[in-house]
């Protein structure tokens, strides 16, 4: 069932950010990952994906199992758990339009910033950027974090066993070496590749 005060994304948040857009001519590689810990998490993900996927200049290539995870950095037990999906795409958006549209997708579910890690309707993070690194605080590539969070490397584990993150090594090692505790499949939940 669906919750009723998760409306799904107006088109016109999509539209808006597109006069920004600045685009490439070789569309580039990029992998996402999709957080949400409140209101309905299935509906969410999948609003996000399909988001992403109306973007202009964007194509979402695999999307990964869902995982139900610990929420990470607070206090055990004091927020919902999340749903987490990791998904592939091509782009001809470079990296910070990328991001705008990804933030467009977070505001129009209203996700409130009030606390650090705090529960949100969805986030949406840069996980990598074809093979681009920058220590930029406003687009940190790769995320500064995914080498130490399983809820990423699982599922990009997943959609791409070979995949590399730049700077860290191969995912699966990573993966490896952390362990998938508090990282749980839930294989009676799917999201769908979009048409
Ligand atoms: P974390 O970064 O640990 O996953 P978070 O996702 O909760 O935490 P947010 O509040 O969503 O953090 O984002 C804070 C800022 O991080 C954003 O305004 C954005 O400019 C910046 N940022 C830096 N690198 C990235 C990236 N690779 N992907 C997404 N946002 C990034
Ligand atoms: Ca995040
Ligand atoms: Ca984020």
């Amino acid at each position: 069932m669906s919750d009723p005060t998760v409306q799904p994304v107006p088109t016109s948040v999509v539209e808006q950010v597109d006069a920004a857009d600045v685009t490439l001519s070789n569309p580039r590689r990029a992998v996402l990952s999709l957080g949400s810990n409140l209101g309905n998490r299935l509906d969410t993900l999948q609003g996000a994906v399909d988001a992403l996927e109306d973007t202009p200049g964007l194509r979402v290539t695999a999307v990964s199992p869902v995982y139900e995870t610990e929420p990470w950095g607070v206090e055990p037990g004091s927020q919902p758990t999340y749903f987490n999906a990791v998904i592939a795409v091509k782009t001809t958006l470079p990296p910070g339009s990328l991001l705008e549209r990804g933030q467009a997708i977070e505001e129009a579910y209203d996700r409130v910033r009030d606390e650090r890690w705090g529960p949100r309707t969805i986030d949406v993070d840069i996980v990598a950027y074809a093979d681009v690194v920058s220590d930029d605080p406003a687009l940190t590539l790769p995320h500064p974090r995914a080498h130490e969070r399983a809820f990423v490397l699982a599922p990009w584990h997943d959609i791409d066993p070979e995949a590399q993150l730049p700077g860290h090594g191969a995912v699966a090692g990573l993966l490896a070496a952390i362990g998938r505790e508090g990282v749980d499949p839930r294989p009676d939940l799917e999201l769908r590749l979009p048409e």
